[in-house]
């Protein structure tokens, strides 16, 4: 028995050790071009590495996804996406139903037909814990839970005579490693439309829907995303103030540029974090095509 355990034991921290060095590997693939990033600034950076961006937002929209990078820079075959994270499972409402409500009004409005769920959803683990207090679920568990979502929310859109169907994307097809976050930004997108695997090579994002969600639930998701980058599941004590986690907003004109770094800056000052330096919020005009 006490073998076992033991044997058990150094199986998780050979685990663990194997983990940290996969996460050092993915950092260092990353950092020139965060690098260039920080030290030149957004508008600079993305005007000479992506001259073409604007196109990567998008008119039309087809698929509801999760804010999590290894969906948003994930190429789906049923076309473009919007994101909510988990596919609006965690949108403020006071009841699921009001929740269905409003989520399926604005996936209608978007043109969505497809509710996608993931696995190893982080989001769906929080609206676990919201709706189950002082549970830890086994990954399986938070996993039927977003599945049960996006059947719910399909359901609701077809209540409002529109159709919709439930695509499930497991984690080893989505973009990024299974065991960790490999986001160094977070786009806060008031352009509309933003969808990452438009293009190749853009730092590892989530994605903020800002233009078509209310400013609470742009907040809400904010500091959800901030939490996983920067947390455990993230990589998280790799971010300092040299490497921060970049907010990237993305505003149609420069008023709102301003305006929308003061209102990122206003959500994250009560994060330790970002007291400490370890957020950049830094932003650019895209003029949509
Ligand atoms: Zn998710």
């Amino acid at each position: 028995m006490f073998m076992s355990e033991s044997n058990t034991a150094q199986a998780l921290v050979a685990h663990e050790s194997e983990i940290k060095k996969e996460k050092q590997t993915a950092w260092d693939a990353g950092s020139d071009t965060l690098r260039d990033l920080v030290g030149q600034g957004a508008e600079q950076f993305f005007k000479k590495e992506f001259p073409d961006l604007a196109h990567a937002f998008v008119e039309k929209t087809t698929c509801a996804c999760c804010v999590d990078e290894g969906m948003t820079h994930k190429d789906m075959e049923e076309g473009d996406k919007f994101a909510l994270a988990g596919s609006g499972i965690l949108y403020r409402a006071t009841n699921e139903a009001e929740r269905l409500d409003k989520v399926s009004d604005l996936t209608i409005a978007r043109g969505v037909t497809v509710i996608t769920s993931h696995g190893g959803c982080g989001a769906a683990g929080l609206a676990y814990k919201r709706d189950f207090p002082g549970v830890t679920p086994l990954p399986a568990v938070v996993d039927k839970y977003a599945i049960d979502w996006a059947v719910k929310l399909v359901e609701a859109i077809e209540r409002k005579q529109h159709t919709a169907e439930h695509v499930y994307v497991a984690l080893e097809e989505m973009n990024r490693s299974e065991e960790f976050h490999n986001a160094r930004a977070v786009y806060f997108d008031a352009v509309g439309g933003f969808n990452p695997s438009k293009e190749i090579g853009l730092p590892m994002g989530f994605v903020i829907e800002k233009k078509f969600i209310s400013a609470e639930c742009a907040a809400d998701e904010l500091g959800v995303v901030a939490d996983i980058a920067l947390g455990q599941h993230g990589f998280g004590e790799l971010f300092s103030a040299q490497n921060p986690l970049v907010v990237v907003v993305f505003a149609p004109n420069i008023e709102q540029l301003v305006n929308l770094k003061k209102e990122v800056a206003e959500i994250l000052k009560d994060d330790k974090n970002f007291q400490a330096g370890k957020v950049k919020i830094d932003g650019l005009v895209v003029e949509k095509k």
